[in-house]
């Protein structure tokens, strides 16, 4: 078994007294390789660095979220083309558009997200994008860039079938989180995940956002973390009704395509034996 966690937030500070701890409990897990999310200039920098730490294990998207879309000035704009050319950065974003929280105005947001997508096709890398109460803009917006674009994923898809199918008409990837697991807000997801095409469908933590709620035993912290991936696979795995080995060799070798990884260098087998870690795969 081998998982790739496509959108973890491991530069967030609740990871700075245990981060190493997160990394191998991931990995203990079946979580071979993970792809960490840069949101600002500070998180890009610090994603890349944990990148260049573990070799072939971490990789970073380089951007800036649309809550932040605001700091986009020209200065950090020239810092996030330098950024984004590092060999470990795979993709530029997470960029988009939130209206659901409307931190910054929205031409702001508008502007920031044109912006980033042309980045991202100057240098030739997908773009990993989020989208919250905002499809429609967000739809017109990808749709001018996309025959430049060298591919989008849909981080943390949480839409209708309707978007879904514009999504895809659109040529993008989807991500799926815990979101999923959530029967308030999540059980529509169910059907539509089954109607995902393999070689379009990847999964994500989010970490350390997005808990799933039904774990078994959660963490008094709340906190989430790439240690849950499987978690997430084997409920998308019954939902396409299909057994837990699929959906993890069918997103990792999707998620290997999209990014272009490297296969994760070989180690001893790792087994989660201790306690600790069996809380991980409930
Ligand atoms: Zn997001």
């Amino acid at each position: 078994m081998a998982l790739i966690d496509i959108g973890v937030n491991l530069a967030h500070d609740s990871f700075d007294r245990d981060r190493l701890d997160v990394i191998a409990r991931a990995r203990a897990c079946g979580v071979e390789q993970m792809i960490l999310t840069g949101a600002d200039g500070e998180s890009t920098r610090r994603a890349i660095a944990l990148a260049e730490a573990h070799p072939a294990r971490l990789f970073a998207t380089a951007g800036v979220h649309p809550h932040h879309a605001a700091q986009l000035d020209d200065g950090l704009a020239a810092e996030l083309e330098r950024l984004a050319a590092h060999p470990l950065v795979v993709a530029v974003g997470e960029c988009g558009l939130d209206y659901y929280r409307d931190f910054c105005p929205r031409d702001v947001q508008r502007r920031a997200f044109a912006r980033q997508l042309e980045l991202a096709a100057r240098i030739g890398k997908p773009v990993f994008l989020h989208q919250r109460d905002a499809h429609a803009d967000f739809a017109a917006i990808v749709r001018e860039h996309r025959r430049a674009l060298m591919g989008g994923v849909a981080h943390c898809f949480t839409g209708s079938r309707a978007e879904l199918e514009e999504d895809l008409g659109l040529g993008l990837a989807i991500g799926i989180t815990g979101w999923i697991c959530d029967e308030r807000r999540g059980a529509h997801l169910l059907a539509l995940v089954r109607d995902i095409p393999a070689e379009r469908l990847m999964i994500e933590t989010d970490a350390p956002y997005l808990l799933p709620r039904d774990l078994e035993r959660k963490p008094a912290s709340r906190r989430n973390e790439p240690a849950y991936l499987a978690h997430i696979a084997r409920f998308v795995a019954r939902a396409r009704g299909v057994d837990f080995e699929t959906v993890a060799q069918t997103t990792t070798a999707t998620a290997r395509a999209f990014f272009r990884l490297p296969p994760a260098p070989p180690d001893a087998a790792l087994v989660c034996e201790s306690a600790d870690t069996e809380r991980y795969l409930t």
